[in-house]
């Protein structure tokens, strides 16, 4: 079944404009002061257009905190009135949305574990019907392609045509450099099936790590994505939920002024599909180099301890010897130059030999 969606541009003035569209607050709601503080310096950027702060928390489990509910709608609107920031929240029930449309927010989006049960986007849907509040979508926690865009299809259906799709990445049992795996693939397809529709990329759940989160944004830009959802508090260390991915505005400030807006390279569509293609190839390669060097790092540590305990030496020169030897004629065998696999090997023994150090002398 083909994917056909009656969509309408979020915001005009936004999707003409040179700047992909920006959102960004905290992960929850805490205070009136909390969220002030930080929309105030937002909007200092002057490329921040929608406010973001969750209300209603889907937490894993009981216990954590579950958000501040309907009196953060007020504070949303506080945010609106001093700043100029348009608002936003994230919805998960009827009731929700009827609560957001009444207190008229600028834009809602659905979370990734609603998107997940259909019975969930039904009853939003049906809330949803006859307004004109823009609504995003995003994608489930799942890799599953047809569930996202059932999702965009039943609240289109419900007549929403200011529709777009936030991309926050899909629980991966494997994967450990991202809290989410990005999985580029699945947004560029979902872009192929329907081009009117705006893809708004969230490093901040991607990454689970505020250190990634220009990598990732300057990814997302590199993949004509229409716009970044970043979170961000104003002290994230002591941020009440996703405190180790949120970034201070400050902070995003500077991830602005570095992002890189390239034009279109080649006018060539298939030449750049394909290069996206090879490209993503290469970035799940070093993904997976990054992740065998820190597990290879992991088990120099444990030996390390172990030869502590022991009271043997680090060095053991025959040990090294072999290693190399035995690794630099597997490279070869598999195409890699000698003097490459040579460097490539001291480098990482180095680091293994620095690592060892640091137990000894601990
Ligand atoms: C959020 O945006 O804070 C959130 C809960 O995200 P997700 O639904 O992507 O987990
Ligand atoms: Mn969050």
């Amino acid at each position: 079944m083909g994917l056909e969606l009656k969509i309408e541009n979020i915001d005009n003035n936004l999707q003409n404009a040179k700047w992909p569209i920006l959102i960004s607050g905290p992960c929850s709601a805490e205070s009136e002061q909390q969220m002030l503080s930080t929309a105030i310096q937002l909007a200092e950027t002057g490329k921040v257009s929608y406010f973001r702060a969750g209300l209603w928390k889907p937490r894993t489990r009981p216990g954590a905190f579950e958000g501040v509910g309907a009196k953060g709608l007020e504070w949303l609107k506080k945010v609106r009135e001093v700043t100029g920031l348009k608002i936003s929240t994230e919805v998960a029930r009827a009731e929700h949305v009827e609560l957001c449309l009444e207190a008229g927010l600028d834009m809602i989006w659905i979370g990734a574990r609603t998107t997940t049960n259909p019975f969930s986007i039904q009853e939003v849907a049906d809330a949803l019907r006859g307004t004109d509040i823009p609504v995003l979508v995003k994608n489930p926690l799942n890799p599953d392609f047809q569930l996202w865009i059932g999702a965009l299809e039943r609240i289109n259906r419900a007549g929403v045509k200011k529709l777009g799709a936030i991309h926050r990445g899909f629980s991966n049992y494997d994967e450990k450099v991202f809290r989410n795996s990005p999985m580029w693939d699945i947004p560029i397809e979902l872009k192929r099936q329907c081009p009117e529709i705006p893809i708004i990329t969230d490093p901040s759940h991607i990454t689970g790590k505020r250190e990634l989160v220009p990598f990732i944004s300057q990814k997302a830009l590199d993949l004509n994505m229409d716009g970044l959802m970043i979170e961000s508090h104003i002290n994230p260390d002591i941020a009440w939920s996703d405190n180790a991915q949120q970034v201070t505005p400050a902070a995003l400030a500077q991830i602005i002024k570095e992002l890189v807006l390239r034009k279109n390279e080649g006018d060539n569509p298939a030449f750049k599909t394909q290069l996206e293609k090879l490209r993503l190839e290469i970035d799940q390669y070093d993904n997976d180099i990054i992740k065998i060097i820190s597990a290879r790092m992991n088990v120099a540590a444990k030996i390390g301890q172990y030869k502590r305990d022991n009271e043997v030496t680090i060095l053991q020169m025959n040990r090294w010897e072999q290693i190399l030897n035995q690794r630099v004629a597997l490279g070869e065998a598999m195409g890699l130059s000698n003097s490459f696999m040579k460097r490539m090997l001291q480098l990482v023994h180095q680091e293994s030999i620095r690592i060892q150090t640091d137990i000894m002398n601990a």
